[in-house]
């Protein structure tokens, strides 16, 4: 087999998170198709026409989605699929690129089941890219580098971003549009119905609280929204709607409000066992020991004695049955 001749290589790091096998292909997608480009501009003259040029990518998603680009096939829709703003930016660079210079898919890993000296050209050019993104990674982890926040490309016309300004690239554009306005409505809603103070409303996580209620049931959903808003049909809420004759609860006789669901004196048993399946689920979601004892310790404390000021004053702000 013809050896190949390396003229110039390169690598760097791709930008965005969460990053994404996907998104690293594009980008090193861009680096080359920029390079081609460049290297025309610099050159001061267009390849000629005779020129033939393949270049490789293993990633056949991308391929795809840049052959549908560069016919001009777009919905406004599409904006929203992951890494659109690296694939636009594929497409519209190697549009720039003579007609000549085609683009072609090889399987990636093909050292896997034979020798490097045995692969084609293409393969060994695949081997060798991978070799220096790891190169890249490792170096940059070494240096201490945590992930690299996404450089808007000019390519791509609007982008989203997440509470903290950062861009979302990513899949979650389409989950984050669907839930941050009934979650935005919710915010205000709690913080004006619970006397929430601004400081205490920001320091609820409110993405992870929407991802964690994107995976309840609906009917968990309806629940968890009740209870949070004081909504649930309580004795004393009941009785001053006239719907019961007492607003006591039937198992102790105290006022019961949403508070007294978990607080109330008869209830240990349910409290007891309460506790150990938090405790379980915890330790079956690998929750870090603190965060656990803090959380389960906590809600004891609240359940027995109301009295909680000391594991977290956080969760005291916002009541410890938004927990529960
Ligand atoms: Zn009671």
């Amino acid at each position: 087999m013809e050896p190949k001749t390396n003229l110039v290589q390169n690598n760097g790091l791709a930008r965005g998170q969460p990053m994404s096998s996907h998104r690293a292909e594009a980008y090193g997608r861009i680096s080359i198709l920029l390079f081609l480009g460049r290297y025309a501009e610099y050159r001061g003259k267009p390849y000629s026409t005779s020129l033939q040029a393949i270049t490789y990518c293993d990633n056949s998603g991308v391929l795809t989605t840049e052959k549908r680009l560069k016919r001009g096939v777009e919905s406004p829709y599409r904006q929203l699929n992951p890494d659109h703003d690296a694939l636009v930016t594929i497409a519209e660079l190697s549009a720039k690129l003579p007609e000549n210079f085609r683009t072609k898919h090889v399987h990636g890993h093909q050292d896997n089941a034979l020798e490097y000296e045995e692969l084609s050209p293409p393969a060994q050019l695949n081997v060798d890219a991978d070799e220096l993104a790891t190169i890249a990674l490792q170096s940059a982890l070494a240096e201490g580098a945590t992930a690299l926040q996404t450089i808007p490309l000019p390519s791509c016309q609007a982008y989203l971003l997440n509470r903290e300004g950062c861009i979302i690239s990513s899949g979650e554009v389409k989950h984050h549009l669907r839930l941050s306005m009934p979650a935005e409505n919710l915010m205000n809603y709690l913080q004006r119905h619970q006397g929430w103070t601004d400081d205490t409303i920001h320091r609820i996580n409110w993405e992870l609280f929407a991802k964690g209620r994107a995976k309840l049931t609906p009917n968990l959903m309806f629940f968890s929204t009740k209870l949070s808003s004081d909504w649930l049909p309580v004795a004393v809420r009941q009785h001053r709607h006239q719907f019961l004759p007492t607003n006591e609860c039937h198992l102790c006789g105290e006022p019961e409000i949403t508070e007294h669901l978990f607080l109330c004196k008869q209830r240990g048993e349910w409290k007891q066992s309460f506790l150990a399946n938090i405790d379980k689920e915890l330790r079956r979601l690998e929750t870090a020991a603190d965060i656990r004892r803090h959380i389960v310790q906590g809600l004891e404390d609240w359940l027995f004695t109301k009295a909680t000021e000391l594991i977290s004053v956080d969760q005291d702000a916002i009541g410890w049955y938004n927990i529960a």
